[in-house]
């Protein structure tokens, strides 16, 4: 690679080769020169499909080693475009140069992570039970299980992840692993970023050798790609990141089909913080300082932002929101990822403007791609009557709701929807109270947390990023850390089957 500006020729990937089409569209980058992009067909679609589903064949079956290696190699070739990647991604999506090297970090420690997953082998959940001929009254076959690949697989990525959740993040790193060929429908948030790390993806093909029909990149720029991706016959599973709204209407395109198959959608999350007693009094101050911080990282465009914290009415409470309002007062405009998802906040925003029983805390104003913080208050009865102030506001708001005692803490609880993270901060003196609230919290998340703040997902085998819907389509299910590559295999049971007929993915385990 040369130090020469990534000037991305706008094509899609499909099978080894770039392919252009007559109608583009442009890039709507924060900062830097737009570029022209070609729009994503029906029929593009069908030709990474039907090169994924022939890929498949070969891909499908090929050995864990090779896989890994296939994996590593993306890394690498992702490490070699490095400062293009960056430039380029924080071009259009406005995020910092620290934030996208900080990505790309996790995007190939995760392809590393996987490679080193699936020589281990564990996860192919191997199982055998032995021939019994001499069983009465009946003998019993010799019986071997084993997680399989499931095929073809669509991939979408989430705008605010240009990296760690797109071309090759992590539900495409996961598939790959699994050994299912993917389709990823490019973002148009992003469409260059996707570009040069679907180039990296090709090199790692070329240089691996797997078949080429393993990765297709179509570029979107209207909906009907997305539609016919999910539709299409050959794919057998879908890993979005996206909106609640997108992920429903793909969702239901899925069920809807003469043969449903799974849509593993992660979706949006309020991720409630509940500040026991004893920790508001001992830490009010510390604990709201540091929400504030959480909930306008990254201009609060993170799945996981806290939004809403619940605090009891009284003196302690009344410390924490002053310090969380003193805080965001210094937080200036950010920022936002495209023109749509401001605009989206604003309304997100206007929500709360006005409504009963809802108390301005700190109300600022932005416009263009701009946002600045907000801060509300409500009680727990209002909030429970009012189903949209449970909905997520992607973006640097937040939400305090008091209530008046323990027993109106666990009925607020209660009443919260499916969430990806729930959180607690406590003390020694709040075990009781915890030890009701987590029941609940454990039914509701799918990452409960301690003292802490959500926002840092950690990419490890014990991470759960999704729970119930709306935070997710499949609450049994995570999108980030080892265990995601569950979604893309299917088990097989192999009934007496002669060792030499066996898949690869037997051999050494
Ligand atoms: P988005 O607007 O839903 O877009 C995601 C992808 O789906 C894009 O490729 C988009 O296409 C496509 N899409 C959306 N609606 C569609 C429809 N009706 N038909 C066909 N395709 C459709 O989401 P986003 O703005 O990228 O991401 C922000 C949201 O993602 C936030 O709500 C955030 O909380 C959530 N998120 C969740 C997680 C998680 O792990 N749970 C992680 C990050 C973000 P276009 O390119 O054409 O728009």
């Amino acid at each position: 690679m040369t130090d020469e500006t990534f000037t991305p020729h706008g094509c899609h990937l499909i099978a080894g080769s770039w392919v252009d089409a007559e109608a583009r569209f442009s890039s709507d980058p924060a900062h830097g020169p737009a570029h022209d992009f070609s729009v994503g067909t029906p029929d593009l679609v069908d030709r990474a499909c039907v090169a994924a589903e022939e890929a498949f064949w070969t891909y499908g079956y090929s050995t864990r080693a090779e896989r890994a290696d296939f994996l590593e190699a993306i890394a690498e070739e992702i490490e070699k475009r490095g400062a293009k990647i960056t430039e380029i991604g924080c071009s259009e999506t406005g995020l910092p140069a620290a934030r996208l090297e900080g990505e790309r970090g996790r995007t190939t420690g995760q392809l590393r992570l996987f490679a080193s997953h699936i020589r281990d082998g564990a996860y192919l959940d191997f199982r055998h039970d032995v021939a019994l001929p001499e069983r009465a009254p009946l003998p019993r076959p010799d019986l071997k299980m084993v997680q399989r690949p499931i095929g073809p697989v669509a991939v979408f990525g989430a705008s605010n992840f240009p990296l760690a959740f797109s071309t090759a993040g992590g539900d495409t790193a996961a598939a790959l692993a699994a050994g299912c060929p993917v389709v990823v429908k490019g973002h148009s948030a992003h469409p260059g970023t996707g570009e040069i790390v679907a180039e990296a993806i090709k090199g790692a093909i070329e240089r691996t050798g797997v078949p080429a029909g393993v990765f297709s990149l179509i570029q979107g720029g209207k909906r009907d790609v997305g539609q016919a991706l999910v539709q299409h016959p050959l794919i057998r599973a879908v890993g979005f990141t996206g909106s609640l709204a997108g992920g429903r209407a793909l969702f239901d395109l899925c069920a809807a089909r003469p043969e449903p198959i799974p849509f593993f959608g992660e979706l949006g999350s309020v991720n409630p913080m509940f500040v026991l007693s004893h920790a508001a009094k001992a830490r009010g101050r510390e604990i709201g300082t540091g929400w504030a911080g959480s909930i306008t990282m990254g201009a609060g465009q993170f799945c996981t932002n806290p939004g809403i914290a619940v605090i009891a009415a009284g003196e302690a409470g009344d410390t924490f929101v002053s310090a969380a309002t003193e805080a965001l007062k210094d937080v200036g405009a950010q920022v936002m990822l495209t023109d749509g998802i401001a605009q989206a906040y604003r309304e997100g925003k206007s929500r709360f403007d006005g409504r009963n029983a809802v108390e301005p805390l700190l109300a600022t104003e932005s416009d263009g791609r701009s946002a600045s913080p907000n801060l509300y208050q409500t009680d727990a009865a209002t909030y429970m009557q009012d189903h949209a102030l449970g909905e997520e506001v992607f973006g640097p708001l937040g939400l305090v709701i008091r209530v008046s005692d323990e027993a109106e803490m666990e009925e607020l609880a209660r009443n919260f929807e499916g969430q990806l993270t729930a959180t607690m901060h406590l003390d020694d003196g709040d075990a009781s109270q915890a030890r009701k609230l987590l029941p609940i919290l454990e039914r509701k998340a799918g990452r409960v947390l301690v003292n802490g703040f959500p926002t840092g997902v950690e990419v490890a085998d014990t991470m759960v990023h999704g729970g119930p819907y709306p935070a997710s389509t499949n609450f049994g299910a995570t999108s980030v850390g080892t265990l995601s590559i569950r979604r893309f295999l299917r088990p097989v049971c192999f009934q007496n089957l002669p060792d030499a007929l066996l898949p690869s993915d037997f051999q050494s385990i």
